[in-house]
C-alpha cells in the first residue's frame, strides 16, 4: 500500500468532536489562543510572509512544538511537506471501517509525555491483547507455545537472562543527555552490538532470537548498530525516575508495546493540527533555509516566510535535503550523514475475527529464522476484525522487500500460519507499508547513529545552529525513536525558543 491522502480524516476531526475531547481532557482550551482555531490546515494558497517561529515538519514533534509556542503567545507557521500531518504516524482504514496503523502504534508506561497529550486530547488507549499463549517458531525445536517474555529454548534461557542483566547494568552508566561522555564511550562506540554479543553470549542461537527485537525496533540488525548507541537507547527507555531497561523497550505488558490508541495513533497529530488550524500549511516542503542578521528566511513550495527562529523537526537524513545558507556546521553535517533511517515494512493480515484468541493464543510470536521474526495481535479495540501484524526489518527487509508482492505475501502468510494455524493463509485483506519508499521519511522506524559517530559528532544533536533549533524524536533524551520522544523533543525545542524571542 502506498501512503494516501488523509486530508479527509483531517477535516473529519470535527470542531465539536475536538472540543468535546479537549473539554474531557480538561486543559487544551485554556491554552492561549489555541481554542479559537476553527480552520483546518491549509493545503494550498498563500502563507504568511513573516512569523515569530517557523516549524519545519508537521509530524508529532513539530506540531507539539508549534502548539506550545502558540500557548506561549508566539506566532507560528508549520510547513509540512506532505498533504497530511503525522509523518511516521499514519492510520489505515480497513474496508469495514476499522482503523489500524501503518506506522507507530504502541504506547506504554513511563512514556509520560505522550500519555499526557493523549489524555489532554480526549483520546483513549486500550491494552494490547496478550491473553493466552505466545508461540516460538524454531528451526531446531519446531513450534512451541509459551507464556512470559523469553522463548522456551533451553539453549538460550540462561544466556538471555545474563545478557539482559548486563545490558541493563551497562546502560545505567550511559547518560541519556550525553552518551558520548559515558565511561569507555569510544570503545563501546567502536564496536557493533553483534560484535559485543559474539564476545559476550554463550550460544549463537540467542543472536538469532534477538533479531526479532533489533529488526522491528531499529529496522537494522545488531551488526549495523553501535553498542554505545544501543546502550543509550536502552537508557532512554524510561523516565526521570525509572531508568530505562531492555525489558521495558522490548516487552508488551507494562512495557513499550503495552497499549494502543482507540481509533489509531494518527488521531494524536490530527487533533493537535486541528487545534493549530491554518497555522499548519500542507504541501509545503521546505527547500532552503537562509540565516542573515536577525532573521531566518525559509523557502517552501508554498512560498517564502521570514522568522525570528526556526525549529527543524524532520527525520535526520531529511535535513540534508534542505539547501542551507550558510551551510550547516561540519560536525552537524557529519552527524546527519551518520544517522540513516532503518529499513522496515509493516505487514498486516486481516481476518473476519481474531480466531486465534478462542484457541488460547495471544497472536504474539518470535521466530529464530525466516523473514518474519515476530508477530502481534493488531486487531482494533472492538475486535470487529482480527489482524495479525509483523515488522519486516533490517536483513529480513533486504531479503524480501524486492520480491513481487504475491511472493512476499505468501512468505508472510505461511509464517503467520505457523503461529495461528492454516486459517491464516486466507485473509480477507493484506496491507503492507514500506517506509523506505516514503519520500518524506525515507525509512523507519527511527534513525540510528552509526558506530563511531556518537562519540565523534553526537554532541551536536540538540545544539542550535544560529537561529535554527532541532526537534524530532531522534533528539529526545527519553524514548528517542518513539512518539513519546517526539512529544518531549517538541516541548523542549519550544521552551528553548520561547525564552529567546
Ligand atoms: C512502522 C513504524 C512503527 C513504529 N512503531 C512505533 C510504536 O509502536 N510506538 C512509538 O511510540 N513509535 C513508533 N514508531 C516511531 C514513531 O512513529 C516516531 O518516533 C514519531 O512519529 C516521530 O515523530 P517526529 O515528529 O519526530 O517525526 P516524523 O513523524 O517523521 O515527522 C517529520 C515530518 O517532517 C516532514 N518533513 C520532512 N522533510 C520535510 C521538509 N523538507 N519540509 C517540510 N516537512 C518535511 C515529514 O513529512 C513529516 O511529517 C514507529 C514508526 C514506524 C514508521
Amino acid at each position: 500500500m502506498k501512503g494516501k491522502s488523509h486530508m479527509g480524516e483531517q477535516q473529519g476531526v470535527s470542531r465539536r468532536g475536538l472540543i468535546g475531547g479537549a473539554v474531557a481532557g480538561g486543559a487544551v482550551l485554556a491554552i492561549g489562543g489555541l481554542g479559537q482555531a476553527a480552520e483546518a490546515a491549509s493545503s494550498s494558497g498563500s502563507i504568511p510572509k513573516s512569523v515569530d517561529v517557523v516549524v519545519v515538519g508537521g509530524g508529532l514533534s513539530g506540531l507539539v512544538a508549534a502548539r506550545n509556542l502558540v500557548a506561549a503567545g508566539k506566532s507560528v507557521l508549520v510547513l509540512e511537506a506532505r498533504d497530511r500531518v503525522g509523518g511516521r504516524l499514519l492510520n489505515h482504514t480497513l474496508a469495514g471501517g476499522s482503523v489500524i496503523e501503518s506506522g507507530g502504534a504502541f504506547v506504554g508506561p513511563t512514556q509520560d509525555h505522550v500519555l499526557a497529550l493523549i489524555k489532554t486530547l480526549g483520546l483513549q488507549t486500550f491494552k494490547e491483547y496478550v491473553a493466552g499463549q505466545n508461540v516460538y517458531v524454531s528451526k531446531n525445536l519446531g513450534t512451541l507455545k509459551y507464556t512470559g517474555t523469553v522463548p522456551p529454548d533451553p539453549l538460550i534461557l540462561a544466556d538471555a537472562a545474563i545478557l539482559q542483566l548486563r545490558i541493563d547494568q551497562m546502560s545505567k552508566a550511559v547518560p541519556v543527555d550525553a552518551p558520548w561522555t559515558a565511561k569507555d564511550a569510544a570503545t563501546l562506540d567502536s564496536q557493533t552490538v553483534e560484535t559485543w554479543l559474539e564476545h559476550n553470549s554463550l550460544v549463537p542461537q540467542v543472536r538469532e532470537v534477538l533479531k526479532a527485537y533489533f529488526q522491528a525496533s531499529f529496522g537494522v540488525d545488531a551488526s549495523g548498530l553501535s553498542m554505545l548507541f544501543f546502550l543509550w537507547y536502552m537508557a532512554t527507555a524510561g523516565n526521570e525516575t525509572n531508568p530505562g531497561t531492555f525489558e521495558r523497550s522490548s516487552g508488551t505488558p507494562d512495557a513499550a508495546q503495552d497499549s494502543r490508541i482507540v481509533g489509531g495513533s494518527q488521531l494524536i497529530p490530527l487533533r493537535v493540527a486541528a487545534l493549530l488550524g491554518s497555522r499548519v500549511a500542507l504541501n509545503a516542503p521546505v527547500r532552503k533555509i537562509t540565516q542573515s542578521g536577525s532573521t531566518v528566511t525559509v523557502v517552501s513550495d508554498r512560498g517564502t516566510v521570514t522568522a525570528k527562529r526556526v525549529i527543524v523537526a524532520v527525520p535526520p537524513p531529511l535535513a540534508l535535503g534542505i539547501d542551507w545558507s550558510p551551510l550547516l556546521p561540519a560536525r552537524r553535517l557529519q552527524l546527519l550523514q551518520h544517522m540513516p533511517m532503518g529499513t522496515l515494512m509493516k505487514v498486516d493480515a486481516v481476518y473476519p475475527t481474531p480466531f486465534w484468541r478462542a484457541a488460547g493464543l495471544s497472536g504474539s510470536a518470535v521466530f529464530d529464522n525466516g523473514v518474519v521474526r515476530t508477530t502481534f495481535d493488531n486487531s482494533p479495540s472492538d475486535a470487529k476484525v482480527g489482524v495479525l501484524l509483523s515488522f519486516i526489518g533490517g536483513s529480513s527487509w533486504q531479503q524480501c522487500a524486492m520480491l513481487p508482492l504475491a511472493d512476499r505475501r505468501k512468505l508472510v502468510l505461511e509464517a503467520f500460519a505457523k503461529v495461528v494455524g492454516p486459517a491464516a493463509l486466507k485473509p480477507i485483506d493484506y496491507v503492507e507499508h514500506d517506509w523506505t519508499q516514503e519520500r518524506w521519511t525515507m525509512g523507519s522506524p527511527v534513525a540510528s547513529v552509526q558506530p563511531g559517530a556518537t562519540v565523534a559528532y553526537g554532541s551536536t544533536i540538540r545544539e542550535p545552529f544560529g537561529r535554527v533549533h532541532w526537534a524530532g524524536t531522534e533528539t529526545a533524551t527519553y524514548w528517542s525513536g518513539y512518539m513519546d520522544g517526539a512529544v518531549r523533543a517538541g516541548e523542549r525545542s519550544a521552551a528553548e525558543v520561547a525564552k529567546l524571542i
